[in-house]
């Protein structure tokens, strides 16, 4: 097969859709007025962002009251979580519960407030990457302040039982806040119907812009402002609103929503192809997280005796844009904190490869990844003294293993 390009990291980030750059070119060029201008130039940008505002209330049900715009996921989650520590503690509640496989954006918040005196329980997600609804109702306790678990995993892709969730901690009148970046725009997601009391969602994860999300803060919370200055954003966070972004956020938002009902399932089917395909064609391998409650894009397999920067390196070479089990990324060699939250030994996790797929995903795509990848796992593996060891262990009988 001839080498392709293949973008198969849309959880990283996804590609602009042309329909919504349409959409923002507008305020990017000759609708520049500020939104909070009284003349009916800077008007026209306010009712842009009023709108954005509307879409997306509709789109999620909540209020439009309810919607803060940000410049993305990880401000919405620093945001949730340090405002509803700072507010619970002021009546006495310092314990804040998470998950272990949260995105950095919000584990690292929790450290950070850990340091200032909260206490931090995360509960397991066990190796199907799913936390259990029961262990959250043993960990809630007087003094809990919040919850935040995440509605879809970015590394494996499971899914939560967000309304479940959402409807015990309702009940125990524990705060509920839970990071939707991966969510929004690919499975259906209904602040109200599901009892949730904060949201972050972030354009660029569902073909919108980057730099630009929004926080969900349901109505009464009193969350308090995240930048002191104008009144924008109902004078919670101030500075001069992003119109392109904002437009294009909604925009983006409105054509995903539209379109999930056809998309999804063509998507998922791509996705069954890849993981059956994958896991056939090569030994020792397994696929990371819950089979069904996944995201209709991502696959994640590891593959035993072979070391996901080299794979990344050699699949790069090929054309192909994947993501692998190590945060190699930040300079270090450390296995992602995903998949030893699910159980995985340092050595497994090394060898893991993440394929995020989307609409943009074609058939002839996928048949370029199921030809690829185990030919170049093959490829490593051959000359790789561990995958050597690995199956030298094998051929052993098991009693001198
Ligand atoms: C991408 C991502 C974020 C961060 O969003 P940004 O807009 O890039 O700051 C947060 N949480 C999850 C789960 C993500 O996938």
């Amino acid at each position: 097969m001839d080498k392709r390009f293949v973008y198969a990291d849309n959880a990283a980030t996804t590609r602009l859709l042309p329909q919504v750059l349409d959409k923002m070119t507008p305020y990017l060029t000759e609708e520049y007025g500020n939104p909070s201008s009284l003349y009916a130039f800077g008007q026209k940008a306010h009712e842009a962002v009023q709108e954005a505002r509307l879409t997306v209330a509709q789109r999620l049900d909540c209020r439009p009251d309810e919607v803060f715009f940000t410049s993305g996921g990880s401000e919405a989650d620093n945001w949730a979580i340090r405002m509803a520590a700072k507010q619970q503690a002021a009546k006495g509640r310092k314990h804040l519960i998470s998950t272990a496989f949260e995105h950095h954006a919000v584990l690292h918040t929790l450290k950070a407030l850990e340091k200032e005196g909260f206490e931090v329980t995360l509960l397991p997600v066990h190796d199907n990457g799913i936390v259990r609804v029961d262990e959250l109702r043993d960990a809630l306790r007087e003094d809990t302040a919040l919850v935040t678990i995440m509605f879809a995993n970015n590394e494996i892709g499971t899914l939560q039982p967000i309304g479940e969730l959402g409807a015990l901690c309702r009940e125990k009148g524990v705060l509920f806040h839970t990071d939707a970046v991966q969510a929004v725009g690919h499975v259906p997601v209904d602040f109200a119907g599901m009892n949730i009391d904060m949201l972050s969602l972030s354009a660029h994860k569902f073909h919108g812009p980057k730099g630009v999300g929004a926080l969900l803060c349901r109505k009464g919370l009193r969350l308090g402002s995240l930048i002191e200055g104008g009144a924008q954003e109902s004078g919670r966070r101030a500075g001069t609103e992003n119109t392109p972004g904002i437009v294009g956020l909604a925009a983006a938002l409105d054509i995903a929503c539209e379109r999930m009902a056809q998309t999804a399932p063509r998507i998922a089917a791509m996705r069954d192809r890849l993981i059956d395909g994958l896991l056939a064609s090569s030994p020792r391998c397994r696929l990371n997280g819950d089979r069904e409650q996944r995201l209709p894009g991502n696959v994640n397999i590891s593959f035993e005796g072979v070391e996901g920067e080299s794979l990344l390196l050699m699949l790069d070479m090929h054309g192909i844009c994947a993501s692998s089990g190590s945060a190699c990324t930040s300079g270090s060699l450390d296995p992602s904190h995903v998949l030893l939250s699910i159980g995985l030994i340092h050595e497994v996790a090394h060898g893991s490869l993440r394929l995020t797929l989307s609409e943009d995903t074609s058939d002839e795509d996928v048949d370029y990844l199921l030809e690829t990848v185990p030919a170049v796992v093959k490829y490593l593996r051959d000359m790789s003294p561990l995958w050597e060891r690995i199956v030298g262990e094998d051929a052993l009988p098991a009693s001198q293993r």
